[in-house]
């Protein structure tokens, strides 16, 4: 893909920005292909400079399906999305677009999304989203969780947990205020030491920074008191996993230009308009095709199937399947001209998160995709077996990327170059996994 092709323009000048704040440091900040934040610190002194020709790295020591003889891989800051750190004012955090060769490389997440949003805007659709992440706060080794008097076998909304926990969840709450970010909401989750943290939803680019920025944040804010925050789908055996639900709405324009939700219409079933209704039909028939960028570690798959955790539901889907106000399907529409999708868990990439649901649904788009029967009245925890005409999820890693790589249209539309990359990386990660023996093994074979 040509630089013009995505190249971005900001009204923003970082360095008169940055002493107009008191701004010492900059960090230049992008998302590697498997989720890992990098960032480099550039002194104020140098931010024209990288602001012009980007930062510098080498981007298979950044975990790029590249080799190490590749030439630097510039990021190229994104001035329009800088913060400003609420906790250390003096440094701003902006998250860039990777560039090598003079091409902005499509094996970055960021960049896919940028695709995705440029495909949208040919079909006059711009996107909003909302994320809800859920993490879990847990002792440095990540082996136990920090409060160890959080033991309610039903622990959803625990109070007293929230009163032990309050000095974390409300500093992290008073820096998205003062972000301008317009949280709602903060309460326990469904897994012992499990949280979520809700804010508005807000154009697709901007709301998935927000995503990548609230992790860094939240993990600063835990670490400062001791604690590791892990967003993993499944860290501590049968408590209920940690997903990273997805809410989209597609808009006539960005920003302030956004006037007409596109998915709405009251008059229609669950008040999605056809328009939306294809987007969803294309969620849907790409739903196992999505699978391995929703969820896309080997621990991944302990979560998705629908088996019942310490609290008696998983709240994770286990077919491909979606519904009105039901929180056991894979899709749901609570109203309002959005939908939610619920297979995505904490250790998505955040930018994939959106590219994916906008990749499927822009197919579904172009070709009117029916979604297909809601199925309102289906507990799907508990008859899901009956729904004998809806696909299975993969059940593994290995599966989820065959089924991917299997569904053309999608690879097409995520890029072949990124999909190329990613699923080298995604395999070699299940081949060191196969690699490993392990005590169930031994367990179970050694007396064969
Ligand atoms: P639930 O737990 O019921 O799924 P939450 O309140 O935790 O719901 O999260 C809902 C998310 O949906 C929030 O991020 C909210 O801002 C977002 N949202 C609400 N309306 C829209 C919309 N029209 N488009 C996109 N996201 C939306
Ligand atoms: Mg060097
Ligand atoms: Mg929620
Ligand atoms: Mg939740
Ligand atoms: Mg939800």
């Amino acid at each position: 893909m040509a630089n013009d092709n995505l190249a971005q323009e900001s009204q923003i000048d970082l360095m008169e920005w940055g002493k107009d704040r008191g701004i010492k440091y900059f960090m230049v900040n992008f998302t590697d292909i498997k989720g890992v934040q990098r960032t480099k610190l550039v002194p104020i002194r140098a931010i024209d400079r990288v602001q012009e020709n980007g930062a510098g790295f080498a981007a298979f020591a950044a975990d790029f399906d590249y080799l190490p003889a590749e030439p630097d891989m510039m990021v190229m800051p994104d001035a329009d999305q800088v913060i400003q750190i609420p906790w250390q004012r003096d440094v701003a955090w902006v998250p860039g677009n990777p560039v090598i060769r003079g091409e902005y490389t499509m094996q970055a997440p960021r960049n896919v999304l940028r695709k995705q949003m440029k495909d949208a805007a040919e079909l006059g659709l711009y996107f909003k989203i909302g994320v809800e992440p859920e993490f879990q706060f847990l002792t440095p080794d990540g082996r136990a969780l920090a409060d160890s008097y959080d033991t309610l076998s039903k622990p959803c909304y625990d109070q007293q947990s929230m009163m032990r926990n309050m000095h974390v969840i409300r500093e992290a709450s008073a820096y998205m205020h003062e972000m301008g970010w317009g949280g709602y909401q903060n309460d326990h989750e469904d897994g012992n030491g499990q949280w979520e943290m809700n804010w508005d939803f807000d154009d697709v680019l901007k709301m998935s920074d927000q995503l990548s920025f609230f992790k860094f944040m939240i993990r600063t804010i835990a670490e400062k008191h001791g604690m590791r925050v892990t967003f993993m789908p499944k860290p501590l055996g049968p408590l209920t996993g940690n997903g990273l639900h997805i809410h989209i709405s597609a808009w006539d324009g960005e920003g302030k230009d956004a006037k007409t939700n596109l998915f709405r219409d009251d008059s229609h079933s669950h008040g999605l308009s056809p328009l939306g209704l294809n987007f969803l039909g294309g969620i849907i028939r790409h739903g196992s095709g999505t699978t391995v960028i929703s969820c896309p570690t080997v621990n991944s798959y302990k979560r998705v199937g629908s088996v019942a955790t310490a609290s008696g539901a998983s709240w994770a889907p286990s077919k491909v399947t979606w519904s009105g106000d039901n929180r056991t399907h894979l899709m749901r529409v609570p109203g309002g001209g959005r939908m939610e999708n619920r297979l995505p868990d904490g250790s998505v990439n955040p930018y994939l998160l959106p590219a994916i649901n906008m990749a499927a649904g822009i197919l579904g788009v172009r070709s009117k995709a029916d979604p297909g029967k809601p199925l309102d009245d289906i507990d799907m925890h508990h008859e899901g077996h009956k729904i004998t005409d809806a696909p299975k999820l993969p059940e593994n890693l290995l599966d989820a990327l065959r089924a991917y790589e299997a569904d053309t249209d999608l690879v097409a539309q995520m890029s072949e170059e990124f999909t190329s990359a990613f699923c080298n990386k995604k395999r070699a990660e299940w081949l060191q996994y196969c690699a490993e023996l392990s005590d169930w093994e031994r367990a179970n074979t050694l007396d064969c």
